[in-house]
């Protein structure tokens, strides 16, 4: 889960960490407003999307007067700004922050991330900070510092000052980077972060280091007990039927394939995906029903997946341990007769009831492609992709 810039300022200022002073609205008059209350001409207008590369995109303008500040939020909120993280079609601006603007000396890199590989949160720090952080990390990784944190122990003081060090900070600098890197880690561990990223963490003209900008995003699936984060969630920054099937308990990500995906189990979701791609086919979403999907559950999964355009075929693979092979042909058979649906719909089957699921769809006289197993399953929806191409 993601939120905004202001959000997470606001977070990281709860914990210590030096952030410009600011205000988010989706008014123009209240940015004028804020801009003025901040005192000083200038002033800074930032789109708040849940995408980054903004500066990029003419998503952050440096004000020179209220008039600009007028100006730039005008043109900011309701743009579709597209920036390299955002895809070509862009994101619908709907609040900007108005912050102060800083005078930077230079820009600094310093990031949280959980490391796979090593099973721990890494600090990932370095001096080429700003707006093309991706391109060092790629053409010169050795500028690119990475210390991983024994959870045992935490962040150590040794640790934040070797990574400052590392990085060219300075003096009294080593010991504020010290400090803002633990804050960042203690909000990280607090709050059940999967990321936190602060590019750049810029030194100003007096040498004091601030959060120009920051990012964090946290585990779905620890919300459930961090409730002042979850208030956070912006729907409107998610894809609708991502919402949607959360709603109906259905666990539903949008891809950008054609193949839309019925399925039950993770783990089965992700090898149905596998299957498709292993034949030369690429999913149009991940979809896991869960156990002991009812009918209405399976309806409500054709009609987020067909909600999706670029859908042209369904592949429905079923393997019943709790679930129930008749109920799931009992729900397809409804989504048939309920709904508009022109795809073709390939079946399979196993596991509980299957005896009893096959000869409902047989019965119910609507077009469905059988399967065996799921290498049949993918095997069919290509060729059936084919034949109508
Ligand atoms: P993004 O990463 O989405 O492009 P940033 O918030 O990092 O957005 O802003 C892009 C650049 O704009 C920064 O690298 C920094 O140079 C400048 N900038 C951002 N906020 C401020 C600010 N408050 N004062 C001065 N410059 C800023
Ligand atoms: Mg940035």
């Amino acid at each position: 889960m993601n939120i905004h810039e202001y959000q997470t300022k606001e977070l990281l200022r709860g914990y210590g960490v030096a952030v410009p002073d600011g205000r988010v609205t989706h008014n123009v008059d209240n940015a004028v407003a804020i801009a003025e209350d901040l005192g000083g001409e200038r002033g800074v207008v930032k789109a708040q999307i849940h995408a980054g590369g903004r500066g990029k995109g003419g998503g952050v303008k440096v004000a020179e007067s209220l008039d600009e500040v007028r100006q730039f939020t005008d043109e900011m909120i309701g743009m579709q700004l597209v920036t390299p993280q955002t895809g070509e079609e862009g994101r619908l601006v709907q609040r900007v922050l108005v912050e102060q603007a800083c005078d930077i000396k230079k820009e600094y890199y310093l990031g949280l991330v959980i490391d796979r590989a090593t099973q721990r949160i890494t600090v990932i720090a370095s001096a080429s900070g700003g707006m093309n952080i991706e391109e060092v990390a790629k053409t010169d990784p050795d500028r690119v510092i990475r210390e991983a944190v024994d959870p045992a122990i935490g962040l150590a003081g040794f640790q934040c000052r070797k990574i400052a060090a590392k990085i060219g900070l300075r003096g009294q600098q080593i010991s504020e980077a010290a400090k803002l890197m633990q804050a960042l880690y203690k909000c990280f561990r607090e709050k059940d972060a999967l990321l936190a990223e602060i590019n750049p963490l810029a030194e100003l003209g007096d040498g004091k280091l601030m959060a120009l900008d920051a990012k964090m995003s946290f585990d779905s699936n620890a919300m459930y007990r961090r409730p002042t984060i979850t208030e956070l969630r912006d729907f409107d920054e998610e894809d609708s039927k991502e919402v949607e099937a959360t709603g109906h308990g259905l666990n539903y990500i949008a891809l950008d394939g054609n193949v839309g995906c019925i399925v039950n189990g993770a783990g089965l979701a992700m090898a149905t995906m596998d299957s498709i791609s292993f034949h030369g086919g690429k999913p149009a979403n991940f979809l896991d029903v869960g156990g002991g999907a009812s009918p209405e559950k399976v309806g409500n999964a054709f009609r987020i997946v067909l909600q999706d355009p670029n859908v042209k075929i369904i592949l429905v693979n079923i393997f019943a341990g709790i679930n129930r092979c008749d109920w799931i042909a009992e729900g397809l058979v409804q989504a048939m007769r309920d709904q508009d649906i022109s795809v073709p719909i390939v079946v399979r089957l196993a596991g509980t009831n299957v005896e009893k699921g096959a000869p409902i769809l047989e019965a119910s006289g609507f077009p469905f492609i059988m399967a065996d197993n799921l290498d049949d399953a993918s095997t069919k929806v290509m060729a059936s992709l084919e034949a109508s191409a």
